[in-house]
């Protein structure tokens, strides 16, 4: 999916200004950046929810110019995932399905749940799904027509932070097995960080700098993007012994941009930072 000079105004305000991005296929784009910069703007923009003012937007080389909602291929997650209440998990998934046999759909509803791991519960009522499990139905559900171009706009904020965190790298999983091309809208770091390929930052509107998470943390830049991604110390470790967990001494000096009383007692987290292994989409998309 290709975005030239992606245009958005609100009357005299201009949400979204100028974007360019190009998303290669199945790759996961993540688009961070504090509230109110245009997230959700660009977001319906490509789902043709809100008009372009300028600028064009392509999926596979095609322009979506007048190209209506539903005639666009995209996909939807939002928040609270608003699934059909009076249909099963089952129902839900099937929704966008309607018109093809019915061995077909069956087939196809097994799948998905499989692949969100959710064997087994689509007989479910949906009230009896805890939020995580709804939200991976969700997916499933705007998975199940096998769009070109799925978009997520803030899929994990209704969850608390434990439950976000371990599944924001399965949704990863998930969409890189399916191998659909996503934008993903977050204002969580940690987030961005766990799910994307790579991540567009974005302030007032524009596109500050698209990069790789590990190429974020460690090197998270000058100015604006620098102070929003208020980066941890990066610190240099020797792995001494090695196994299933590894030890590591650390023994350094790190500055930490907080003004602290010397001799202060003061706890730091550490991550490891280093470069993910590029997952290969399968070719479950294909199937699907
Ligand atoms: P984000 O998703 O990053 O929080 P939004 O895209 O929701 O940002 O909003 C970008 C800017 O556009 C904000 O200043 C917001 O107040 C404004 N805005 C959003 N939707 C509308 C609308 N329907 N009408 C007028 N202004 C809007």
């Amino acid at each position: 999916m290709r975005l030239n000079n992606v245009t958005v105004r609100y009357g005299e305000l201009t949400a979204v200004d100028a974007v360019d991005l190009t998303l290669a296929d199945g790759e996961i784009l993540a688009l961070l950046g504090p509230s109110g910069c245009g997230k959700s703007t660009l977001l319906r923009a490509v789902a043709g929810l809100v008009p372009l003012d300028e600028g064009d937007i392509e999926i596979d080389g095609r322009s979506l110019a007048g190209v209506p909602v539903h005639k666009r291929q995209i996909g939807l997650v939002f928040q609270d995932g608003q699934l059909f209440e009076h249909r099963t998990v089952a129902g839900n998934i099937a929704y966008g399905l309607a018109g093809r046999p019915r061995a077909e759909v069956a087939g196809l509803v097994d799948e998905l749940l499989n692949l969100v791991g959710l064997a087994g519960y689509g007989d479910r009522p949906t009230s009896t799904l805890s939020g995580g499990q709804a939200q991976r139905v969700a997916l499933a559900r705007s998975l199940a027509p096998s769009p070109a171009v799925l978009l997520l706009d803030e899929p994990l904020s209704a969850l608390d932070r434990a439950l976000r965190e371990h599944l924001s790298t399965e949704l990863r999983q998930i969409l890189k097995r399916a191998g659909v091309t996503s934008l993903y809208v977050t204002h969580d770091h940690d987030e961005a960080f766990a799910v994307a390929d790579r991540v567009a930052l974005m302030n007032e509107g524009q596109i500050v700098r698209v990069a790789t998470p590990h190429e974020l943390l460690a090197h998270p830049g000058e100015g604006w993007a620098g102070e929003f991604l208020d980066a941890d110390p990066i610190v240099p470790a020797t792995v001494i012994d090695s196994g299933a967990s590894s030890r590591l001494t650390i023994d350094t000096e790190v500055t930490v941009p907080e003004r602290l009383a010397a001799g202060e007692q003061v706890e730091l987290r550490v991550r490891l930072l280093k470069e993910r292994a590029d997952e290969r989409p399968s070719d479950a998309h294909e199937r699907l």
